[in-house]
């Protein structure tokens, strides 16, 4: 990983960049904020309020489906993970190893696959470019509006952890694209940075953000959507009485 990769989330310029290596893709299930649903015979997808953790494995179903609700169910995929779980809970304990947040820009053009490939100042791939300025604009508002035309890249976090209350089963991921969580990952990476090499107790949280708008085309209106929060507690290493209670 670039070191330059964190320039752009630092809320803190005093912060130096620190390399941040990518992860083994050896998970044993993923948490997803959302899913696809068929309406009209087309595919929608639907954001979630409660976690949706997918696997292969049915003792990490039956596990997740006893520690978070829910019941094991299959799911139409054609990937490993044939196993869901819809749980009942919002918001899950975990702890992030060192390395354990990750994060990238990619665009895809139907036809032409993966076009740009960026930690926000330079390409990450293909190996021909890496390492070259690829032109993306410095402020996040303006790679939003980008990428909302369809020039510019998306975002891709990934953050990959284990359950604070089932180490046992492994590493799980949850990878996302929200934009709320690339504006708050500046104040994560310097949180992290306290624990220099070490896991840390964390909570994973789809959270429920609603108001009312008084300008705009949708003045007046209640608007309301989820974003993925990390919270973090503090070293893993730490006496679990020093620590704040689950949320
Ligand atoms: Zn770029």
């Amino acid at each position: 990983m670039a070191n330059n990769l964190r320039r752009i989330w630092d809320a803190d310029p005093d912060a130096a960049p620190k390399e941040r290596q990518s992860f083994s893709d050896d998970v044993v299930g993923r948490f997803r904020s959302g899913r696809l649903v068929k309406m009209g015979g087309r595919e929608t997808p639907e954001a979630l309020n409660e976690w949706r953790v997918t696997t292969g494995d049915p003792v990490v179903a039956a596990k997740i489906s006893e520690r978070m609700g829910g019941t094991v169910e299959e799911w139409d995929t054609e990937k490993e993970d044939n196993l869901q779980v819809l749980t009942d809970a919002p918001t899950v304990r975990i702890i992030i190893d060192p390395d354990g947040v990750d994060a990238s820009f990619k665009q895809f053009v139907p036809g032409a696959g993966l076009t740009h490939h960026c930690d926000g100042f330079e390409y990450l791939s293909p190996d021909e470019d890496r390492g070259t300025a690829c032109g993306c604009p410095s402020l996040i508002a303006e790679r939003k509006l980008a990428a909302d035309k369809q020039r510019g890249p998306k975002p891709s976090v990934d953050i990959t952890f284990r359950l604070e209350e089932a180490t046992e089963l492994g590493r799980f991921r949850f990878n996302s694209g929200s934009w709320k969580l690339v504006e708050a990952l500046g104040p994560l990476f310097a949180e992290l940075d306290n624990y220099p090499g070490q896991a840390v107790r964390a909570s994973l949280t789809i959270e429920n953000v609603s108001y009312v708008p008084q300008k705009g085309p949708r003045a007046g209106q209640t608007i309301s959507y989820n974003k993925p929060v990390v919270k973090v507690f503090g070293a893993y290493a730490e006496a679990a009485d020093d620590l704040p209670a689950a949320a």
